[in-house]
């Protein structure tokens, strides 16, 4: 039986009182499946999207036990890792222990790249109960000894999927090969592609798998609509809808490149009104000003990559405009899924050309659902539309370069956050969000 209350589970009353603050009152799928069995002690693989609640899915249960069976912490070490792909990311779950774990005494430590080191190794001398952490930067500090791991009881990875996408698989088996034998370990990824499912069994003793129907879920909360346009019309009917949507919350508009983001960025500007770009080109601090701007209010447009956006949780969103269409139809669910959080409606533009209608027929075919077209704007691309209602592939459409004439794209050099993280010939760019691979990849 799955509970329908945070009454229900066993957790702490100073926990209970936490949640009750927060105004949470029912417990997420995900939370709801997966508490018991943490409180029970057992493994967990955990297949669920962004902003399904994983967070408080894993934070409750570790902070009910270390409240539970509170210990002297070993130095250098902590008694809780949480392996996060990015400096976000990462900043979000120490957040979430923050306010969940308030009534409760525990030291926390955050440890990641793109910033000093020292402050790091001091916090993590006397030891912590909580370390949460990005794979690149905790390994330096265990190859300089200034982290060590034999103490871990808790284990947490969290977003596994972007972490291999990011290149951290190598790492996560380093810092996983320098843990306990005996620790409880928690396992959580959007999909579950061969590799990841290595890897889990590498980790995971007899887990409990906990999946929840991810894709659907989000794209049922959000009002979307698809506009076919030619690409051409794109940046003006993107203007009328930033008309339209002033004074009526935060807009996030994305686009596929670190080099769209910036000139698109430039040219809202340019068309009075208040934007700026999160890409992962952009300075740790830049990128947290930006952020911090946003989340206030103070400013109402944000133009985002599918990397930078990674995580990005911010209330009030009420519009996504997604100035192109991803090419994996899995990142239109991100995308879509940065409005219409913790139970808000949002509305989610699409501005499909004939060039990307096959990646839209993708989005359609992985959402289960139609999504609306609107005609209601002077660029309306009826013989677009007609196809699509038909069945029909754009003769325009092309998968291979993202509806982007751009020479040499190699077909095979797309990854899951294809044009943002390769260049052409297929290499990594040094995209990283966390700052981290950059370094890593000066070693040897
Ligand atoms: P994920 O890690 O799956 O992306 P988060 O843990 O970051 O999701 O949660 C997404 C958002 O939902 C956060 O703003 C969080 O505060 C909120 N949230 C999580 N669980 C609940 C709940 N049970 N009730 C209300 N809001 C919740
Ligand atoms: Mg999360």
């Amino acid at each position: 039986m799955t509970p329908t209350s945070f009454e229900e589970l066993a957790l702490a009353a100073p926990i209970q009182r936490a949640l009750a603050e927060q105004k949470y009152s029912t417990p997420s799928p995900i939370q709801a499946q997966s508490i018991p069995i943490l409180l029970k002690g057992g493994d967990l693989l955990g297949i669920a999207q962004t902003g399904t609640g994983k967070t408080a899915a894993f934070s409750l249960p570790i902070l009910d036990a270390l409240h539970n069976n509170p210990q002297r912490t070993r130095r250098k070490s902590a008694r809780v890792l949480v392996l996060t792909p990015t400096r976000e990311l990462a900043t979000q779950i120490s957040q979430s222990f923050d306010s969940y774990g308030r009534h409760l005494r525990f030291k926390k430590t955050l440890v990641f790249g793109g910033v000093g080191k020292n402050p790091q190794i001091r916090a993590m001398q006397p030891g912590v109960d909580v370390l949460v952490a990005c794979p690149g930067r905790l390994l330096d500090h265990m190859n300089e000894g200034d982290i060590e791991l034999s103490g871990v009881e808790y284990f947490v990875l969290d977003e596994v999927d972007r972490m291999l996408d990011m290149g951290f698989l190598r790492d996560v088996k380093k810092i996983v090969a320098a843990l306990p034998k005996k620790k409880q370990s928690l396992f959580f990824s959007a999909t579950l592609a061969p590799q990841i499912k290595e890897l889990a069994h590498t980790i995971l003793i007899n887990p409990t798998s906990v999946s929840i129907a991810p894709e659907t879920t989000t794209a049922e909360k959000v009002d979307q609509a698809v506009c076919f346009v030619d690409k051409e019309s794109k940046k003006d009917l993107l203007f009328n809808h930033l008309a339209e949507q002033q004074g009526k919350g935060l807009t996030i508009v994305f686009s596929r490149t670190k080099h769209g983001a910036n000139k698109l960025c430039k040219s809202i500007n340019s068309h009075g009104f208040e934007a700026e770009a999160i890409h992962g080109n952009r300075s740790q601090p830049q990128r947290e000003r930006t952020l911090t701007k946003f989340k206030k209010g103070t400013l109402p447009i944000l133009v985002a990559t599918d990397v930078a956006a990674r995580g990005v949780d911010v209330k009030d969103v009420t519009l996504v405009i997604n100035m192109d269409l991803p090419n994996e139809a899995e990142a239109y669910v991100h995308r879509i899924g940065r409005t219409g959080r913790a139970g808000a409606t949002g509305h989610a533009i699409s501005y499909c050309s004939p060039e990307e209608h096959e990646f839209f027929m993708d989005i359609e075919k992985l959402i289960q659902q139609k999504v609306p077209v609107s005609i209601n704007h002077n660029y309306h691309h009826e013989e677009l539309a007609k196809l699509h209602a038909r069945g029909l592939k754009s003769p325009l459409s092309t998968r291979d370069n993202g509806g982007k004439t751009r020479k040499g794209g190699g077909g095979g050099s797309r990854g899951r956050q294809g044009g943002q993280n390769r260049n052409p010939q297929g290499k990594r760019r040094s995209s990283n969000p966390t700052g981290e691979n950059r370094r890593r990849r000066r070693r040897p």
